[in-house]
């Protein structure tokens, strides 16, 4: 039984029969205060007063709730590329670390991460822990013998992939492989792939491919995955066939981009030329794919955590309008992910902006209150 409180609270009241005595029941009851945040709900821009029942949101009012902010409002941010818990590429997972790392997603407004690949099983609280965000995981990274950082991830031969993607989307949703690595490595056939995609699909899952090799990328869009990551070095003819067979694009751009000016510096190499190509086209590549309709979400990839801020800008920057950037690190995501927005019976997580990001980016960098789970994760002072 649930009742409206008069002041802030509401009261919820749970029986118990007494096993001693049937007749009598003991009633626990337990204060729960219920949040509100009110004004301009994005992508509408509609106006919009919204109550946390406890996970869920109603538009119902609840009597005496808390108005925690009042502003533009974003269903939280998603950071659709992140991999919490370990240092640099080849070092351990720790639990410490995770919350470290998840601490400062929740700092940015992320209030759901998607990590394709993580270095280490996450502890049982990952995910549903009340202060950090939702998350979805794909387990360990799985690449061929040779690739990939090594003391990151498993090693798999062409023949094995196909099980061991489809046992992992079994237990978490996700998979996630290496399709191509080096400028000399072989990448995944587009053979393997496709037996790979069936596998998962009909596992019930999805299948993130990692790609920064234009022949790489060529077999991952042609095997209908799920979703490219990064898609450095992609043919940018391959973009509608995204669009139209709904593979998304992860384009990690400011990571990409961010080690452009170190590897100009280096020594002319067939590594260098690979590197610097495939980056210097990446922002135009990503322009394009929005413009084609290919579904793009923002991810941050390597360390600092807590940077999807910087990664909306730079999608901005590319040429990707406003909006479109915003929504690929927030509502775009979230529906790419199955979790609704800022509606009636939704997963009670907002971000609160004083001004209208899609105007002005900056102000991504103050949010004014994170709620997450229905209870406000982060409140700014003045
Ligand atoms: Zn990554």
């Amino acid at each position: 039984m649930k009742l409206n409180a008069a002041g802030q609270s509401r009261l919820a009241t749970t029986g118990r029969q007494n096993h001693d005595d049937p007749g009598l029941t003991l009633a626990y009851v337990q204060l729960v205060t219920v949040y509100r945040i009110r004004g301009y709900a994005l992508p509408s821009g509609e106006s919009t007063d919204i109550y946390a029942d406890g996970d869920r949101w109603t538009t119902d009012p609840v009597p005496g709730a808390e108005l925690v902010a009042e502003g533009w409002l974003l269903p939280g941010l998603a950071d659709m590329h992140t991999h919490p818990g370990a240092g640099s590429p080849g070092e351990p997972f720790t639990d410490s670390l995770l919350r470290k790392d998840l601490d400062k997603h929740v700092d940015a407004g992320v209030t759901v991460i998607r990590a394709p690949g993580l270095a280490g099983e996450p502890p049982g609280w990952f995910g549903v822990d009340p202060d950090t965000p939702r998350a979805f995981h794909a387990g360990p990274w799985i690449a061929q013998f040779g690739q990939f950082f090594d003391g990151w991830g498993r090693r798999a031969n062409h023949a094995e992939m196909p099980a061991i993607a489809a046992a992992q989307a079994a237990r978490t949703g996700w998979a996630k492989i290496i399709a191509d690595w080096g400028p000399d490595d072989e990448p995944v056939p587009e053979t393997v792939l496709r037996d790979i995609v069936t596998a998962v699909h009909e596992a019930g899952g999805r299948i993130a491919v990692h790609s920064q090799q234009a022949a790489g990328g060529t077999a991952a869009v042609a095997a209908g995955v799920d979703s490219l990551e990064h898609g450095m070095c992609l043919d940018p003819e391959l973009l509608a066939q995204m669009a139209a067979q709904g593979t998304a694009l992860t384009p990690t751009l400011t990571v990409i981009t961010g080690s452009l000016e170190l590897a100009r510096l280096r020594e002319d190499s067939p590594r260098k030329e690979w590197y610097v190509g495939g980056a210097s086209a990446h922002p135009a590549l990503v322009a394009a794919a929005a413009e084609a309709g290919v579904t793009l979400l923002a991810g941050t990839d390597s360390r600092p955590h807590g940077t999807i801020a910087a990664e909306i800008r730079a999608l901005a920057a590319a040429g990707v309008p406003a909006d479109v950037a915003l929504g690929a690190a927030s509502w775009t995501a979230r529906d790419y992910l199955g979790i609704p927005g800022l509606v009636d019976g939704a997963p009670a997580d907002a971000v609160v902006y004083d001004s209208d990001p899609r105007a002005d980016l900056s102000v991504l960098d103050k949010p004014r209150a994170v709620i997450l789970r229905g209870h406000p994760a982060r409140r700014r002072k003045r």
